[in-house]
């Protein structure tokens, strides 16, 4: 089996992304034969667990409070609710459910008790669990790892350069600070990014050289193209074609050849030959479920569909790593220790996260 690379380049990332399609398909289709069931396509279901009323900026998102879109924002669901919710992605076909809370940080207190909580909940389902709860301590994330989390969603979502065009609210390192945390850990790290936001070939290859020269790699990488929602700083932008969406999967899979590289938001605009072309050139993994968070995303049966059209199979949970054990919360080794860690905030001006946020203002 190829050795693992950890010491790559953005030139050799770009020369990568750049060959001819053909070959670029055949390389990674080749890594991805030697590496995983190229017939087994891991399915995970996104649980949007607190929704809208984000402080942060970034200049893709629906939920920042700062700008004005038509997401209803909820408090954080009860376990009960979860739990259902979990109970249905398992019998559609689920191995993973990964909940999403529109938060800057955790705090310590009761909602993140009760997060925990889910995570036993789900886990003792004999599913996958994974959270993406913004910034998290090292404290914290041994917490999620001792009530049984299987992976922590932490994207980077574009190359260190360009992050600056895209988020004032936080700085890359707090991005890379948290993935360090997740790692002191047996949690495995998800973490990805966005394509199709106006930044040039060289930031996407810089995102891929920033998670491929993390050694361990991240477990999963998910790829999203850009869904340019009303009220956001991004509602201009017009998507990525498929073959972008082609090329970064085939390089992501190259560059970082164990992982479990996921087609995540932007699917609804991809063709049943499209996300086959993704597959094929390393894909293994989607989001399913009519809703990605907040954005649309191709219904639970029409993916089965799919699935039996190219003869996919969804991955059962605990192949790639074994079950977590949970501990409950009374015989927890860990308190919690009410860290307030000091995240930055660079608040540097984006002109456009500036406009969209007078443009709220403006229609309140
Ligand atoms: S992407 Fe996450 S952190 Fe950024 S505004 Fe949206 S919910 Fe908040």
């Amino acid at each position: 089996m190829k050795d693992i690379k950890y010491n790559w380049t953005r030139q050799e990332v770009l020369d990568i992304y750049n060959k001819p399609m053909m070959e670029l398909l055949y390389e990674a289709a080749t890594i991805h034969r030697e590496f995983h069931n190229p017939n087994h396509v891991q399915v995970s279901t996104l649980l949007s667990i607190k929704t809208g009323g984000c402080p942060e900026d970034c200049g893709y998102c629906p939920q920042a409070a700062r700008y004005h879109t038509d997401i209803e924002g909820n408090d954080l669901m009860s376990v009960q609710h979860v739990k259902a919710q979990a109970l249905r992605a398992k019998a559609s076909g689920s191995s993973r459910v990964c909940m999403g809370a529109a938060w800057r940080n955790v705090k310590d207190g009761e909602e993140f008790d009760q997060v925990l909580e889910m995570v036993r909940t789900i886990n003792k389902l004999d599913m996958e669990v994974c959270c993406t709860l913004g910034m998290i301590t090292e404290n914290q994330a041994k917490r999620l790892a001792e009530a049984g989390l299987y992976a922590y969603n932490h994207n980077l979502d574009t190359s260190e350069d360009y992050y600056k065009d895209v988020i004032s609210t936080r700085a890359y390192q707090d991005r890379l600070d948290t993935i360090d945390n997740v790692r002191k850990t047996n949690v495995t790290v998800c973490s990805g990014g966005i394509i199709g936001m106006g930044e040039k070939l060289e930031d996407r290859a810089g995102m891929l050289v920033a998670l491929a020269t993390l050694n361990p790699q991240p477990e999963s990488v998910p790829i999203n193209a850009l869904v340019a929602v009303e009220g956001t700083p991004m509602e201009d932008i017009e998507p990525v074609s498929i073959w972008e969406m082609i090329r970064m999967v085939a390089t992501t899979r190259i560059v970082m050849p164990q992982t479990q590289v996921r087609l995540s938001a932007g699917r609804t605009e991809m063709s049943r030959e499209g996300q086959a072309m993704c597959f094929f050139a390393g894909a293994n993994s989607i989001f399913a479920g009519d809703k990605l968070l907040t954005t649309p995303n191709p219904d639970v049966n029409e993916d089965m569909e799919m699935f039996n059209l190219l003869g996919l199979e969804p991955q059962k949970p605990f192949v790639k790593k074994a079950q977590p054990e949970t501990v409950e919360a009374e015989a927890s080794k860990y308190q919690p220790l009410g860290e307030k860690p000091k995240w930055s905030r660079p608040e540097h001006t984006i002109e456009r996260n500036e406009e969209a946020k007078q443009k709220a203002k403006a229609s309140e």
